[in-house]
């Protein structure tokens, strides 16, 4: 309990460094980018060097961009929209884009449970964030393997609250993204939520998408715990709060909530 208090400290320390940096520098952006907007528009068109110049340096700009909305999400500086959503739908409609993206050689298998909990969050963001966790796994599944993708009701209790300072008690829908990869070591477990922590080669990871993850659904009133052993795959649980305003769907009975995961 005492280094997972430690942990959570850290991320918080990181989170604020982090997104100072990122506001600062995403204003800045936004002069470079405004600027180089106007000097696009103007160019003359007999200056075709210059125009693929500024194309260059808008693609940059646009890129470095995209890392700094990241760095925001991770320091839960992000503005969100969130809305009801029924989670089973969500993940429903990933179903074609994860198989395209994941390639033939990974088979994926989404699992909803039944009359899960609708929650209240920004779906766009739910929906990177599930791409972001099955880009990981494909990536520690080189030779192929399976996704699972798992929802289920959860209840937290107080007790359970008291061991984790990121945990408040209540009810939660778990997502679960499983692989069947190469799981991490406790090293790369320990650091894995940190931005700009990456194992992998220049060019392929900026250590951005776990971190992005984390950020994300803290700020949505949720927590991300990572499960994983070398060689015996990886899975991610997503809690998020069950949506507790006017309920249109029917509530679940407490004999249909399903039993907690490990
Ligand atoms: P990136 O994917 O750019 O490296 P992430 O923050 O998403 O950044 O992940 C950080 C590190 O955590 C990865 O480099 C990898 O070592 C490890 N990791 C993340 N997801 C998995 C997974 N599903 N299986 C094995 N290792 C993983």
């Amino acid at each position: 309990a005492e280094a997972a208090l430690r942990q959570a400290q850290k991320m918080e320390t990181v989170g604020q460094l982090t997104g100072g940096v990122a506001h600062d520098f995403n204003n800045l952006l936004q002069v470079v980018t405004g600027n180089l907007d106007i000097l696009q528009r103007n160019l003359p068109p007999e200056q075709p060097r210059l125009a693929r110049a500024a194309d260059a340096a808008m693609q940059g700009a646009q890129r470095a961009a995209m890392l700094t909305q990241r760095l925001l999400a991770f320091s839960r500086r992000q503005p969100l929209a969130p809305e009801r959503i029924d989670p089973n739908r969500l993940i429903a409609g990933m179903s074609d884009m994860l198989h395209r993206s994941l390639g033939e050689t990974i088979s994926v298998e989404i699992l909803p449970s039944a009359r899960t909990w609708p929650v209240e969050i920004d779906a766009n963001q739910l929906e990177n964030a599930l791409l972001n966790l099955a880009i990981n796994a494909r990536d520690a599944m080189p030779e192929g393997g399976k996704l699972t993708i798992e929802t289920a009701n959860t209840h937290l209790d107080a007790h359970y609250a008291a061991r984790d300072s990121e945990v408040a008690p209540g009810q939660y829908v778990v997502i679960c993204v499983s692989d069947t990869g190469t799981g991490m070591d406790a090293d790369t477990l320990a650091h894995a939520f940190e931005p700009f922590f990456t194992t992998k080669e220049v060019g392929r990871g900026t250590g951005l998408g776990l971190s992005m993850v984390y950020g994300f659904i803290r700020q949505s009133g949720g927590h991300v715990r990572i499960y994983s052993e070398p060689g015996h795959g990886t899975t991610v649980k997503i809690y998020l709060p069950r949506y507790r305003g006017q309920a249109h769907v029917p509530e679940a009975t407490a004999a249909e909530v399903a039993p907690q995961g490990k």
